[in-house]
C-alpha cells in the first residue's frame, strides 16, 4: 500500500503496479547516476534530400546501456524522464553532444544540421532558450545548424502557453529551426501550425509504414506532402524503409528523406563511410 500524494488515501496497489513503480524508482536512481558520469550514448540517423540525394542533417537520438538495468529504449527511458523532470538533463546533454558532433563534421568538409528531440517539460524549465543558447555558443556551432524536433502534442500544449512561444521564438530568432516530428498522429491543428514558429513537417513513420498496402493510405501522405508544400514549411518523410516508398514519396514531391532504408541511427564512427 501506498499514501496517495497529498492525501490520507491508502490506495492498494496490484502486483503489476508495484513492479511498474519499482522498476521506474530503479531506472530514475541509475539514469541520475548515468548523467552524472555522462554515460549516455548519441546515435545518429541521416535525413536525405530527396532531390540530391545527398545527406543534409543528422537526428540525435538517445541511446543508454546500464551496466546494472541493460539497455533501456527511448519508449521507456523518455517517458520516465518526463516525469521525473531528468529530461532537462538529456535535452541539454543530446544538445551539447550534437552540436560538438555538427562542429566535427563540419571541420571535415561536411554541411549537415544536427536534429535534437525536445520535450515541452524542457520548456517548461526557467530560461530554457538562453540556456540553450549559452551551451550552443560554447560548442561553437552555428545556430543555423540546429533544428528542434517537437510533436504535435507539445505543439498543442505550447500554443496556450505563453512563456513557451516566448522561448520558442527566442531560439528562432536566433537561428534555430523548429520541426514538427510525428505529424499526423496527434491533433493536427491549422492555429498552432499558423502561429508557432515551425518550418518543417515531419510525416510520421505509421501513415509511410501502411502507404504501399493501402490506396487510402498513400493519399493521406500526398495530402500530407501538398498541405505541407502549400503553406511553404519543408516536408520530411520518417521510417522509409524500402525503395518503393522513397520512389513514391519523391513522385509526391517529399524533400527529404529518413528511414532504414537510407540509415539507421549509428554512432558517427559508423556512418564515416556512408558520408562518404
Ligand atoms: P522520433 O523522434 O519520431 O524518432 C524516430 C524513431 O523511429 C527512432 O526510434 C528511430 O530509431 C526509429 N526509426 C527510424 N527509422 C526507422 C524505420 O525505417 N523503421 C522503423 N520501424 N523505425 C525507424 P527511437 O530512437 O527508439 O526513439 C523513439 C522516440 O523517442 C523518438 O521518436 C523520440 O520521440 C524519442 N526520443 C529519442 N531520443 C530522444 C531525446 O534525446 N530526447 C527526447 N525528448 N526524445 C527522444
Ligand atoms: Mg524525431
Ligand atoms: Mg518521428
Ligand atoms: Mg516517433
Amino acid at each position: 500500500t501506498v499514501r496517495e500524494a497529498g492525501g490520507n488515501n491508502i490506495v492498494s496497489l496490484s502486483k503489476a503496479s508495484h513492479k511498474a513503480l519499482n522498476r521506474r524508482s530503479v531506472v530514475e536512481k541509475r539514469l541520475l547516476l548515468a548523467l552524472d558520469q555522462r554515460n549516455l550514448d548519441v546515435y545518429y540517423q541521416p535525413l536525405i534530400d530527396t532531390a540530391s540525394k545527398k545527406v543534409i542533417a543528422m537526428e540525435a537520438l538517445v541511446r543508454w546501456h546500464d551496466e546494472e538495468i541493460g539497455t533501456v529504449t527511448p519508449d521507456e527511458l523518455i517517458p520516465i524522464a518526463e516525469e521525473t523532470g531528468l529530461i532537462s538533463e538529456i535535452g541539454m546533454f543530446m544538445l551539447e553532444k550534437a552540436c560538438l558532433q555538427a562542429v566535427e563534421w563540419h571541420t571535415q568538409g561536411h554541411d549537415l544540421k544536427v536534429s535534437i528531440n525536445s520535450s515541452i517539460r524542457e520548456f517548461r524549465g526557467k530560461n530554457v532558450a538562453k540556456t540553450m543558447l549559452e551551451i550552443i555558443e560554447r560548442t561553437g556551432c552555428p545556430t543555423t545548424s540546429i533544428h528542434l524536433e517537437i510533436t504535435e502534442k507539445f505543439a498543442l500544449e505550447a500554443e496556450s502557453e505563453t512563456s513557451i512561444m516566448a522561448q520558442m521564438r527566442t531560439l528562432e530568432q536566433a537561428g534555430i529551426s523548429f520541426i514538427l516530428d510525428d505529424f499526423g498522429t496527434g491533433y493536427a491543428s491549422f492555429r498552432y501550425m499558423q502561429l508557432l514558429p515551425i518550418k518543417t513537417l515531419k510525416i510520421d513513420q505509421t501513415f509511410i509504414a501502411s502507404m504501399l498496402k493501402s490506396e487510402k493510405s498513400a493519399q493521406i501522405v500526398n495530402g500530407m506532402v501538398q498541405l505541407g508544400k502549400s503553406m511553404n514549411f519543408s516536408v520530411i518523410a520518417e521510417g522509409v524503409e524500402n525503395e518503393e516508398q522513397a520512389e513514391l514519396l519523391q513522385q509526391f514531391g517529399c524533400d527529404v528523406l529518413q528511414g532504414y532504408y537510407i540509415s539507421k541511427p549509428a554512432l558517427p564512427s559508423e556512418l564515416k563511410a556512408f558520408l562518404k
